[in-house]
């Protein structure tokens, strides 16, 4: 909502200057619609921008590193997590728990540094509404068959785990409404020039 961006001390004789927050910008939508890959790119095209590693419950796929695509945890650790309030969201996706670190966010938003947030439909819900100055940002598949293409062609997950994320993005396509902008995912390059575009690093 445009309103959340205005200054709010506007009454006065002076105008106030526009007030520039350093923006927490979300990036969600359906599974294997390729939001890693668009934040990979364009981390390689801006290495500078700060992204959330988050914890999980899930193992580790082959080549992913501890503290560099997650924190991967087991289910006590990821309790504690929860129950000392460390997570600024969390959900359940497949059959594991997926959470944001609060602190390393608050400390990056509040140097005033640019904050990136790759997360499932559940975790942006929840952002919006700790945070409701999060810019929510969907990405679309081109299509529905892509869409399975991609998810069916990981190559790295059981058909009984593609037909759960199947079912899962079925709903998750329809929440794009929900969001404060679309980006339709028809080049890795394009998205993640846009998304830099959106988050006004140049
Ligand atoms: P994957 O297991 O394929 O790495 O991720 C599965 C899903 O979990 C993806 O949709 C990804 O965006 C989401 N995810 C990753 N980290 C988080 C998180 O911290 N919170 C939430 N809510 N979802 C996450």
């Amino acid at each position: 909502s445009r309103g959340a961006d205005r200054p709010l001390a506007s009454q006065g004789a002076a105008p106030a200057p526009p007030v520039r927050r350093p923006r927490l910008t979300v990036l969600s939508g359906p599974s294997g619609v390729g939001k890693s890959t668009v934040v990979a790119h364009l981390r390689t095209m801006h290495p500078e921008v700060w992204l959330s590693v988050s914890a999980t419950t899930r193992k580790p796929r082959p080549g992913e590193q501890d503290g560099v695509q997650y924190f991967f945890v087991d289910d006590d650790e990821f309790d504690k997590l929860v129950a000392n309030g460390e997570l600024l969201e969390w959900a359940e996706f497949a059959g594991h728990r997926y959470g944001t670190p609060r602190q390393a966010v608050l400390d990056r938003l509040r140097a005033g540094e640019p904050v990136l947030l790759e997360i499932d439909l559940q975790g942006a819900r929840l952002v919006r509404e700790s945070m409701p100055e999060a810019h929510l940002v969907f990405l679309a598949p081109p299509g529905w068959d892509e869409l399975v293409r991609r998810l069916t062609g990981r190559g790295t997950e059981s058909p009984e785990v593609i037909e759960r994320r199947l079912a899962v993005a079925r709903i998750e396509l329809a929440a794009e409404s929900e969001f404060d902008r679309t980006l339709v995912n028809t080049s890795v390059e394009d998205v993640a020039r846009e998304l830099l575009a959106l988050m006004q690093i140049d």
